[in-house]
């Protein structure tokens, strides 16, 4: 349990069409790219590698909303519905945060649930694809099944290891918000890379919710336990760079790195979680926030 049982809300999140027939075959979407080796673990930045059309922004809210997500309760015993409250809690955060810290007026992303597949700004997505945010329509995409297949890589399948993963992907349209994602070039990787930075950034500024979400009158989440802490830190080793190329029997390359190692992730995600504040965070060394 993460979140206070009578804890109202809900009505956040979308469900995702099925993609309407469109084809998802060899090479097609992001999917087929992501075949390749696992390299969109965590998406940053599909855009570039499947350059979709500039779409409105509003297109990513398009959908139902989720049904039976109405209370703390409910987001304790689904997946789905457990995004849903934890993008409500992320809004609540960054709506205060981004404009005290950083100068930056929050606008809510799209966050849209899906099942095996779905269309999105940057093009076709699967249950492969793992969960990404897409700066076309501004969107944040999840299978939840991921979440499950999380534990193959080594990581924690328990709820504040999920919550992470939303709060990483939310961390994402921050940068975006910031104007800083379009730095990230999967095509230039590499441990100091900017797509590193930026994805230990995020990371960063998963910790940085899981610093605020449990604190104040409103907070939709119970105090986080150090046992629930473990399962975070646990899941962004598992998503480190060279974790994943140990497991899929290729040799630890940081030359090719676009979203940093173990050891990055965990201390990127303490940092934020430790201080509370961008400035922990500054992996882009802009020196623009102040703390508040
Ligand atoms: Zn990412």
């Amino acid at each position: 349990m993460t979140f206070k049982n009578n804890a109202q809300g809900g009505g956040r999140v979308r469900r995702g069409g099925g993609g309407g027939g469109m084809a998802l075959g060899a090479g097609g979407g992001i999917g087929g790219l992501l075949l390749v080796g696992l390299f969109l673990l965590l998406g940053g930045n599909p855009e570039d590698l499947n350059q979709g059309a500039q779409q409105d922004p509003s297109q990513g809210a398009q959908g139902q909303q989720l049904e039976n997500c109405s209370t703390g309760a409910d987001a304790n015993a689904n997946a789905e519905c457990r995004v849903d409250f934890t993008v409500k809690s992320l809004d609540a955060m960054w709506a205060k945060l981004l404009p005290a810290q950083a100068g930056i007026e929050y606008a809510e992303p799209g966050v849209t649930v899906f099942t095996n597949q779905t269309q999105t700004g940057c093009g076709g997505a699967s249950s492969a694809t793992g969960p990404f945010y897409c700066p076309n329509d501004q969107t944040a995409y999840f299978d939840v099944t991921f979440f499950e297949q999380i534990e193959q890589l080594g990581g924690s399948d328990a709820p504040l290891a999920q919550e992470y993963i939303v709060a990483h992907e939310v961390g994402h349209h921050i940068q975006n918000l910031e104007g800083t994602l379009g730095l990230s070039n999967y095509n230039d990787p590499g441990e100091d890379s900017a797509a590193v930075a930026l994805e230990t950034q995020a990371d960063c500024y998963a910790g940085i919710w899981a610093h605020h979400a449990a604190q104040g009158e409103d907070a939709l989440l119970e105090p986080i336990t150090d046992d629930q802490l473990a399962t975070a830190i646990e899941t962004a080793r598992a998503v480190g760079d060279d974790n994943i190329q140990q497991r899929s029997g290729g040799d630890v390359n940081p030359d090719t790195w676009t979203h940093g190692s173990s050891e990055d992730r965990q201390n990127a995600f303490m940092a934020g979680y430790q201080s509370g504040n961008m400035s922990s965070c500054d992996f882009l060394r802009r020196g623009n926030y102040r703390d508040a």
